[in-house]
């Protein structure tokens, strides 16, 4: 039986369906239906779910209007399944801002209902949330990972911007799980520097692999 007083409180229990509940709501900047273009599902069609709010505060970041959560609507998971179901694909990338600062349980429990594939794009700083097909572990100098990523990331991607960043790429290597795969992947800003390094380096050390920014040249979102 339905009940008011339950259907009030947040977040709701599992055992109910879509239709007797309210799920939560996340602030969204955007979504949208486009082409993976980098990393280990690259080439692949996916609905990205880009979440607001992020507090590590890269100086190179591409998605600064990400930052503040509260100039993003706050929308139902609900509504975003829907979204999402209106296209063809079932691959599910959930990014930000960075989304493991909120709890992503319903979001891909709702999804995988649905039929996608979820897959995040996180900087591992907070505590992993949500039932993931996927998670790529972006680790990120501004702020430490928590350790909860170190075992559930299938891919680690870390971003070059100078020299330094290889040592710090092979840090977290050392850390993730024996399974996940490693990219490196040139800041779009300094790739014209960094690739030949990084195309260098694979060659010398053949378990990386050179990630590349393909949307961005193929001028897709
Ligand atoms: S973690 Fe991602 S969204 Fe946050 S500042 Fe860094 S690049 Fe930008």
């Amino acid at each position: 039986m339905f009940d008011e007083k339950e259907n009030s409180m947040f977040p709701v229990t599992k055992t109910h369906t879509h239709s007797e509940i309210r799920l939560p709501q996340l602030p969204l900047m955007e979504a949208f239906y486009t082409i993976q273009g980098e990393g280990f599902h690259q080439g692949r069609a996916a609905y990205f779910i880009r979440l607001g709010g992020c507090d590590v505060g890269c100086v190179w970041c591409d998605v600064k209007e990400s930052w503040d959560a509260s100039v993003h609507p706050q929308v139902s998971v609900e509504e975003m399944v829907a979204e999402a179901e209106k296209f063809p694909g079932r691959l599910a990338v959930i990014t930000g801002g960075e989304p493991l600062m909120y709890d992503l349980t319903d979001l891909t429990a709702c999804l995988q209902k649905a039929g996608f594939q979820t897959n995040i794009e996180t900087s591992g700083v907070y505590p992993v949330t949500g039932h993931w097909d996927w998670i790529c572990f972006s680790p990120k100098k501004f702020k430490k990972a928590h350790p909860d990523i170190f075992t559930k990331a299938h891919e680690l991607k870390v971003i070059v911007y100078n020299k330094s960043d290889f040592q710090f790429a092979e840090e977290y290597a050392a850390k993730v799980n024996p399974a996940c795969k490693l990219f490196l992947q040139p800041e779009w800003g300094k790739s014209a520097q960094m690739l030949p390094l990084i195309i260098d380096y694979v060659k010398a050390n053949p378990q990386w692999r050179v990630s590349l920014q393909t949307h961005k040249y193929m001028d897709i979102p």
